[in-house]
């Protein structure tokens, strides 16, 4: 059987070239999986024991229970975000499922669609999945990877339909500030494009509060957040997150989501209304070691002359290597044992830098920091 013509424009996952080069290893230490360490919060584990422990096996409402929509209803307002539970909230399998039903339900065969990049790896697949056509739009180092009006402007976003934003970004780690958001805004309305705004590390901000691009004037008609639990609450296997958008596009996306998914996995629901009522201190406590962490992968980058810019949000720091990241990248993991990923694997204006997740535990982080500097300094 042959695979349809859409899926084979789409390339195998570069990031997972790599992963099947480091099993080859067992003494490697991998900073390149964008994953948490730890475990979700107790709590939320409890609330899901105990929801099976009841018996609740069984599909939900289509859009998600109703408590856990409130929940989050609730949750977002600390973005400044008010959406309705009944007609503006869709939970999904993943933001991934969030992410897949948005552009399949907005974006029609041949639509051009514009990310920016270096950027998760998720977006273009999900543009030609669903027929369209990704317009790259390169942020740089020099501006600290944020998204400009040059920059949409130069790659000829203007014909765009819908622009794919990812804010705090993997793999950078860059944030945008209200005003800097503001002139993406500008262009968007300028432009009359919709914003998929994909804020699943929204939590993890570490200089000043996450901003979402739907808060600003005019935004929130034409927007549609995603986020979920998988980063925040370390919940990645339990496969939940949300869409939030106009009622139309909600409707539109449900539509899918009602044929294709039926509901979002019903035990990691609880655990997920048990994360928002009860947990913000553990994410608190995460958040907190996850920049002390941050924190001290910048120090040695800095001590190891390897220039890297002052990420600020997610887990990831995105130094440049000075050179071909690929070869870097491979040679660091065959003479030290150390994974990352190269940055060119995540589009437009990646190449020459590494992804670096600091999703890992201090140990393991001092030892790979040791191991990139020795390597560094025979290089
Ligand atoms: N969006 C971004 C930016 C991510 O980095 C990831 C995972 O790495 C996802 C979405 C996937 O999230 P989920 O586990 O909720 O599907």
């Amino acid at each position: 059987m042959k695979p349809a013509d859409r899926v084979d424009r789409v390339p195998p996952s570069g990031i997972r070239r790599f992963f099947e080069l480091a099993e080859e290893r067992d003494d490697i230490i991998s900073l390149g999986v964008g994953e948490p360490d730890f475990s979700a919060p107790w709590a939320a584990r409890t609330a899901a024991i105990d929801s099976l422990e009841r018996g609740r096996t069984s599909y939900t409402a289509n859009r998600g229970r109703r408590d856990l929509r409130e929940a989050i209803a609730n949750h977002v307002r600390r973005y400044d975000l008010d959406y309705e539970p009944e007609e503006e909230i869709l939970v999904t399998a993943g933001a991934s499922e969030a992410v897949d039903l948005s552009m399949r339900a907005l974006v029609d065969p041949d639509d051009r669609v514009a990310v920016h990049q270096p950027s998760y790896i998720s977006y273009v697949p999900g543009i030609v999945f669903s027929g369209g056509e990704p317009v790259r739009v390169p942020t740089r180092a020099a501006d600290d990877f944020a998204l400009t009006y040059e920059a949409l402007e130069g790659a000829g976003a203007a014909d765009a339909e819908a622009l794919v934003l990812c804010y705090p970004n993997n793999p950078t780690g860059a944030t945008m500030t209200r005003d800097e958001l503001g002139e993406v805004a500008d262009f968007v309305r300028d432009n009359d494009l919709f914003v998929l705004s994909d804020e699943i590390y929204a939590a993890l901000t570490y200089d000043g509060d996450h901003t979402s691009i739907a808060s600003l004037p005019g935004m929130r008609e034409r927007t549609v957040v995603f986020n979920g639990f998988s980063k925040a609450y370390a919940m990645t296997g339990l496969r939940l997150g949300y869409a939030l958008g106009p009622k139309e596009a909600i409707d539109a996306m449900n539509r899918i989501h009602q044929y294709s998914m039926l509901s979002a996995p019903v035990t990691a629901q609880y655990a997920a209304l048990e994360a928002l009522r009860g947990c913000g201190e553990s994410v608190a406590e995460m958040r907190d070691e996850y920049n002390r962490r941050r924190r001290f992968v910048l120090s040695r980058f800095d001590e190891m002359g390897l220039d890297c810019f002052e990420a600020s949000g997610a887990f990831y720091a995105f130094p440049s290597c000075g050179g071909d990241d690929e070869a870097f990248a491979e040679d660091l993991l065959r003479e030290e044992g150390v994974a990352v990923v190269p940055g060119s694997v995540f589009g437009a204006g990646g190449a020459g830098h590494l992804r670096v997740s600091y999703a890992t535990g201090m140990a393991d982080l001092r030892e790979a920091m040791d191991r990139i500097e020795a390597f560094v300094r025979r290089r």
